[in-house]
């Protein structure tokens, strides 16, 4: 365990990734080395098409490497197979996507262990209260996904994203599908598990005020890694992105 603690939550190193070949060819991610360090909150932006999503698929177990290396804690992604991707997925990784992802014919609670009861854990339930007080869903815990607002389904997939303390959360735009005020909520809920549970974060949003809310921005443009800042602001983070589109436009 002390030597664990020595890892990073993630890590890629000289991380590339190639779809299709011949006229087909797209370098998506060309040599990126970034690490998410434990109990950090960081959000990824850059414009369409500059790699985001497939960082984090890469990182996350979704999709195969080309070449390089990427690791969950201590574990080496390069060469598993699907199986043992899956399993990593179930035991290391929580998800939290734009279209929330819930079942709808399972409760919120039902919803919210569905993962733990896929690989035959038993939940703590003294920490899926915890998760549940901190979501602030204690009492929408019979509701089905369809009598809930976005804002409540989004939380619901925070608290099973947290219910079995993964290595590291990847939220792919999770406040894409929000009002303003839930959004803020979701961010919330987000940046208190870094700060009160210690819990690694990950998160692709376009949204300057969304990113604020991470403790660190990396920036991605062609595949690359061509920037960060830390503990930015929003204005901060509205500045670089619009310098990276004036150069983009220039070139
Ligand atoms: P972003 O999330 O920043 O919008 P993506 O990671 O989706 O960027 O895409 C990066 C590049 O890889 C783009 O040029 C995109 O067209 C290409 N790409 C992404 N997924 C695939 C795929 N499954 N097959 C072929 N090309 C892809």
């Amino acid at each position: 365990m002390e030597e664990a603690a020595n890892h990073n939550a993630a890590r890629a190193t000289d991380l590339t990734k190639i779809y299709g070949q011949g006229e087909t060819r797209v370098v998506a991610l060309d040599k990126v080395s970034v690490a998410f360090g434990r109990g950090e909150f960081t959000a990824i932006m850059g414009p369409s098409g500059s790699g985001k999503s497939t960082l984090m698929h890469c990182m996350a177990g979704l999709d195969t490497i080309t070449s390089g290396s990427s690791r969950i804690g201590a574990t080496e992604l390069t060469g598993m197979k699907d199986d043992q991707l899956t399993r990593l997925r179930r035991d290391k990784v929580g998800f939290v996507f734009q279209a929330f992802h819930l079942l709808p014919t399972l409760t919120a609670a039902e919803n919210i262990t569905l993962p733990l009861d896929i690989a035959g854990r038993r939940p703590d339930r003294e920490w899926l209260d915890q998760v549940i007080a901190a979501v602030g869903l204690a009492d929408r815990l019979a509701h089905r996904p369809g009598q809930l607002s976005g804002g409540q389904q989004q939380r619901v997939a925070v608290a099973r994203a947290l219910a079995s303390r993964p290595e590291i959360i990847f939220a792919d735009e999770p406040t894409g599908n929000l009002d303003s005020r839930s959004g803020a909520e979701v961010l919330g809920l987000l940046r208190d598990s870094v700060r009160e549970f210690g819990q690694s974060v990950v998160m692709v949003t376009h949204d300057p005020v969304a990113a604020s809310s991470a403790g660190r921005v990396v920036f991605l443009a062609d595949g690359r890694v061509v920037d960060e800042l830390r503990a930015p602001t929003a204005d901060q983070i509205l500045d670089r992105v619009k310098a990276f589109d004036a150069a983009g436009r220039v070139s």
